[in-house]
């Protein structure tokens, strides 16, 4: 069993309360355990800015699966909620990425772990600092340190998440 942080995020057709069923579709997973959920936040869009903003959160989870069958269920999930692949960085119903798993390095065609952008952006740090301040994202730093480097003005939590 290998521990795993996995970012949610949603801006379309009810954000909320597609990240609330997505902690629990993780959860009922074959494979998977649900260990710990952030609280919500409502955040800025990046890159792409004409789209609502975004509910982001992060899960930790314990799993049997190898990181390409846990992609794997992600994207089944992500299936489950009408994902549709459009505009690079642009409006979905739900985003299910692998931000870590276990201390693993991984980069090939379909998966990079730790999550590349990761180390830089406020609506994955912030969540996964509810966590755990003192998790080591390898060849980047600890959260905790990263955070202090990043623009956190776009990401509000939801209060009573
Ligand atoms: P997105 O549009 O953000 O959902 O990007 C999904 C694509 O990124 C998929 O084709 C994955 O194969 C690829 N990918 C690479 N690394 C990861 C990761 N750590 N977690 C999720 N998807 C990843």
């Amino acid at each position: 069993m290998t521990v795993s942080f996995i970012a949610l995020g949603s801006n379309l057709a009810e954000p909320i309360g597609q990240i609330r069923t997505a902690f629990e579709q993780l959860h009922e997973w074959p494979g998977i355990v649900v260990q710990g959920c952030s609280s919500l936040y409502r955040t800025s869009p990046v890159g792409y800015c004409d789209q609502p903003d975004f509910i982001n959160a992060c899960a930790q989870i314990e799993t049997g699966l190898s990181p390409h069958d846990l992609l794997d269920a992600l994207q089944r999930i992500e299936q489950i909620h009408g994902r549709e692949r459009g505009i690079l960085n642009g409006p979905r119903t739900l985003d299910l990425d692998i931000l870590l798993y276990g201390d693993r390095i991984l980069a090939d065609e379909r998966l990079t772990i730790p999550h590349p952008r990761m180390h830089e952006r406020a609506f994955v740090l912030v969540p996964l600092a509810d966590m755990d301040m003192g998790i080591l994202i390898p060849g980047h730093g600890y959260v905790a340190q990263l955070l202090e480097k990043v623009d956190q003005s776009g990401v509000e939590r939801i209060k009573g998440t």
